[in-house]
């Protein structure tokens, strides 16, 4: 499938990498499946679709497609000759060429599905000032989606609103005209019709709540998928200040949902249909209309009235559950430092004051919901008893028959109900404005992956490093981290980088990944500008060491070959032996099916690092990045991660930060910042001569 889609692109003259085409894709075993195949058209800029047709009834306007064969694989088809009966075809295994195959071949493998896929208009930047959002906007866009699922719906509430009418009219019929005549023919027909119009309101109802339920269930899938990529895609000088908070405000989209998903939406629609039931009433008697409108309106004011309190409150209201969250979730990654430091109290200080503050919010939400929910049932209960008193005056004066009054008492009940159900509506709705716009700040927020950018498909060869005036900054720090930083590592150079703690060293390590971009300045790679370069493909080519190591709940093997496609045995064997990691797994029971816990917490942090520095080489990528990898190893380690780095960092590129001297063996030169300058950059002897002499200043 992703061969066929490069093709496709290719066709279409877009441009799109395989890693930009599958990064934070749920794959299947490494596989692009057609179900996510559109997501990743959209990367570059295609429509798709799947549809399920004869190969006799393909549209040749909409060539070239994907079909999909048999056997699980797929091949471009470019045109079709009916009369010929052949078709052109490209494979993806065999590279770019297009052959001429008879459509029986074809027809043999076909497996009765292909993707369309169609270039999306691209808007460029004259047609919109710049600020253009080419795929709409991420709620309502999916919601569009799902359009004629909610036309059904707006159908099926008209038809139940319709019918509706009829119960009134049957009770008014049986009062006026059955029972003083004793007409129990007449009685039989009206009830037999009356039997099949509540037979179809109950399948109309039925059919909308099912509804109700797909189009919430189909948004849902969809909505979900889309914030969790956004997520995942995120640039980290976005990332959030708080993990807790953030999920809060992510967990808030069940709001959202619940309320798009609740057939209370659908009073919504009923609520026109008071015009309706008023028009009836007042055939029967239009001085029975009054109280009804009278009712209608206290309860909309009164609504309207609360709910500016109710926005204020359901805003409060998130910002304080956001907090909760984050506490809990601070509280629960670091137990063991609150219970060492003694830091218990605190927390639940803080914990509970925020549960206090939150309940007192909620209680105040509920007070108010429910003196609007509350309010409209005795509205309407007031109101009924006003059109009865009022309909034994008229009856009185001879305007209105009993059967008048029934019909209209049920008719007021009818027209009552949706206000009611939207009044009560009001605070679901504004937990759910609440959660959008702070979503909608999440999803508005710059990804790695912009729209209408396209990078070069160009992987790391060489490992050529090159810092060309660089200065950075982290978002909301006050103090540069780097500095107007420039040196170049050639490909396949080993270069250490020394400096004191807090000095910028980790931070030339996550700008040479592009986990940030600089503010100043241009970092290259392989003389190419590292914005030019696809993330997923420019980290692909990057083993990497961080100076704090943290694992996925999982298995070692897992753990090991995370992000790697197709990995053989022999290499995670071989990587493990030169970690040193080999000893600890080959005497474990479980070997490299053993469970390393969340964050890896079920192993020691020497054995992490050491995972850690055999997934960077198991990667075998031309740049190695290493931050303090033997930070937590003891001696006979790191030893031995000398000793294999000797060998397998032989013809790559060696970043290596570290304060221990005994890896500067590994190096040819070194580099010295301090305080995010550069202070030194020669070769080993030279800058260890100087160290030492102390000729090498600070920068501050
Ligand atoms: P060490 O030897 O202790 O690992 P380092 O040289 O690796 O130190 P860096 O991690 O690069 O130091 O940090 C450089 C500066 O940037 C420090 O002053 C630090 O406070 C700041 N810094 C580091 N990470 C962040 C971050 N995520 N957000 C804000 N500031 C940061
Ligand atoms: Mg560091």
């Amino acid at each position: 499938m992703l061969g066929c889609l490069l093709i496709l692109c290719r066709l279409h003259e877009r441009k799109l990498t395989s890693d930009a085409a599958l990064a934070g894709l749920p794959l299947v075993d490494g596989i692009l499946t057609p179900s996510v195949f559109h997501r990743a058209a959209r990367r570059a800029g295609l429509t798709s679709r799947v549809s399920d047709h004869q190969l006799s009834d393909i549209n040749a306007s909409l060539l070239p497609a994907v079909l999909l064969l048999n056997n699980n694989s797929a091949c471009v088809v470019t045109s079709l000759n009916q009369e010929q009966n052949t078709a052109r075809v490209i494979w993806p295994d065999l590279a770019d060429a297009e052959v001429t195959v008879s459509l029986d071949t074809i027809t043999q493998q076909y497996s009765g599905s292909l993707i369309y896929a169609q270039p999306e208009f691209h808007f460029d930047e004259r047609a919109s000032g710049g600020s253009f959002r080419a795929r709409g906007h991420w709620f309502w866009s999916v919601i569009k989606q799902n359009r004629a699922l909610y036309r059904d719906i707006i159908f099926a509430a008209v038809m139940i609103n319709l019918l509706a009418v009829t119960m009134p009219l049957f009770v008014m019929n049986v009062y006026d005209r059955v029972v003083p005549n004793h007409a129990t023919h007449t009685l039989w027909v009206l009830a037999a019709g009356v039997f099949v119009v509540l037979c179809a309101d109950l399948g109309l109802r039925l059919m909308r709540g099912w509804f109700v339920d797909m189009g919430a269930n189909r948004a849902d899938i969809r909505l979900s998928a889309a914030i969790m990529e956004q997520i995942l895609s995120m640039r980290l000088s976005e990332r959030p200040a708080s993990a807790g908070s953030f999920a809060s405000n992510v967990q808030s989209f069940e709001s959202i949902r619940s309320f798009i998903g609740s057939v209370t939406l659908v009073a919504l629609v009923d609520l026109p249909f008071i015009f309706l039931f008023c028009a009836i009433i007042a055939l029967i008697n239009w001085l029975l209309v009054i109280p009804i409108i009278i009712g209608a309106l206290a309860v909309l004011i009164y609504a309207v009235i609360a709910q500016r309190r109710m926005q204020r409150l359901s805003e409060k209201m998130m910002q304080a559950s956001a907090m909760r969250n984050a506490t809990l979730v601070e509280c629960l990654s670091n137990l063991e430092t609150i219970k060492v430091t003694g830091a218990a109290s605190k927390m639940q200080g803080t914990w509970e004051s925020t549960v206090l503050f939150l309940s007192k919010l909620t209680a105040r939400m509920r007070l108010l919901a429910s003196s609007v929910s509350n309010g409209a049932i005795w509205t309407q209960h007031v109101v009924a008893v006003s059109l009865i008193i009022l309909g034994v005056y008229l009856i009185r004066e001879g305007q209105l028959t009993q059967g008048g009054l029934i019909a209209a008492y049920l008719l007021s009940s009818r027209a009552m109900g949706p206000v009611g159900h939207a009044a009560s509506l009001l605070s679901q709705y504004h937990h759910a404005v609440a959660a959008m716009n702070t979503l909608n700040r999440i999803m508005a927020s710059p990804t790695e992956r912009p729209e209408g950018r396209h990078r070069l498909n160009r992987p790391i060869l060489r490992g050529e490093i090159e810092f060309r005036q660089v200065s950075f900054s982290y978002p909301n720090a006050e103090k540069q981290a780097l500095n107007d930083i420039s040196f170049k590592i050639n490909a396949g150079e080993h270069v250490a980088i020394l400096g004191r703690n807090g000095s910028g060293k980790s931070t030339v390590e996550r700008l040479i990944l592009g986990l940030y971009e600089p503010d100043a300045g241009t970092i290259l790679i392989d003389g190419v500008d590292i914005r030019q370069l696809d993330p997923a493909e420019l980290r692909r080519g990057m083993g990497y060491v961080p100076q704090d190591v943290s694992l996925f709940y999982g298995t070692l093997r897992d753990n090991l070959v995370m992000g790697i496609s197709q990995v053989d045995d022999a290499r995670i064997v071989h990587a493990t032996n030169q970690s040193g990691l080999a000893d600890f797994v080959d005497t474990h029971p479980s070997g490299f099916d053993m469970q390393v816990g969340e964050r890896g917490e079920l192993l020691s942090g020497g054995q992490r690092q050491s995972v850690a520095i055999a997934r960077a080489l198991i990667k075998e990528s031309p740049i190695l990045l290493l931050d303090e990898p033997t930070g937590s190893l003891d001696q006979r380690n790191e030893q031995q991660i000398k000793h294999s780095l000797q060998h397998s960092s032989h013809g790559r590129t060696l970043v290596l930060v570290t304060h221990r001297s005994a890896l500067l063996s590994l190096v040819d030169r070194i580099i010295v910042v301090d305080n995010g300058q550069l202070v030194a950059n020669g070769p080993k002897e030279e800058v260890l001569e100087a160290l030492r002499q102390g000729k090498i200043g600070s920068a501050a």
